[in-house]
């Protein structure tokens, strides 16, 4: 049997909570923050999360990888990089999940090398933190879990899996279904 660690409900108590905290920290700003996913895995978190936040916004997208299969690989490449020029602007790195810590820790310091932006915070829905490899904290983080591997809501198997409103552990089979599935193309 999946076990389900998140339902939508828990998770959009995480999004008001986390984002009615950023709303309040930039409310009385000149400009508006810089509120960038990374995807694929964020695009459903940053949504809802955005949604919580009652104030002029930006969004945009990065794309790094790093994940093989449920496996971290260690090295990250960036795949895409946002759209717009973020230099002296307050930038919110939103994430769906931080594991080993390096996909963030390469993103606060290419985002530090290539624009200097004003302000850097950092957010994700979930915290391995018992699996950093560098030393990595988060500036908000919605719920600790320990060294399991999780899908849905964002997070994928083989790219599968990521449209459920909920987050869950899978089982053997939820597994094998993704297997099939992607062995077909
Ligand atoms: P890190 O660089 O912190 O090790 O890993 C960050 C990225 O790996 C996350 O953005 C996410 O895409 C992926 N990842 C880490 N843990 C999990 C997990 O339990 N399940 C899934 N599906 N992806 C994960
Ligand atoms: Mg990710």
């Amino acid at each position: 049997m999946k076990k389900i660690i998140l339902t939508y409900e828990e998770i959009s108590k995480r999004c008001k909570l986390i984002g009615e905290q950023l709303a309040t920290r930039y409310r009385f700003n000149d400009t508006p923050p810089v509120f960038i996913g990374v995807m694929k895995g964020a695009i459903p978190f940053l949504t809802d999360l955005v949604t919580y936040v009652d104030i002029p916004l930006i969004i945009d997208y990065i794309q790094v990888g790093s994940f093989n299969g449920t496996e971290s690989t260690g090295t990250v490449v960036l795949k895409k990089d946002v759209t717009q020029d973020v230099r002296n602007r307050d930038i919110v790195i939103v994430e769906d999940i931080v594991d080993s810590g390096i996909s963030m820790a390469f993103l606060v310091d290419y985002f530090q090398r290539k624009y200097q932006p004003k302000s850097i915070v950092t957010v994700a829905l979930l915290d391995k933190k018992c699996n950093r490899k560098v030393p990595f904290e988060l500036d908000y983080a919605g719920e600790e879990i320990e060294n399991v591997f999780v899908m849905g809501y964002g997070l994928d198997y083989k790219d599968l899996y990521r449209n459920t409103r909920y987050v869950f552990v899978p089982d053997e089979e939820d597994i094998k279904k993704c297997e099939e599935i992607s062995s077909r193309y």
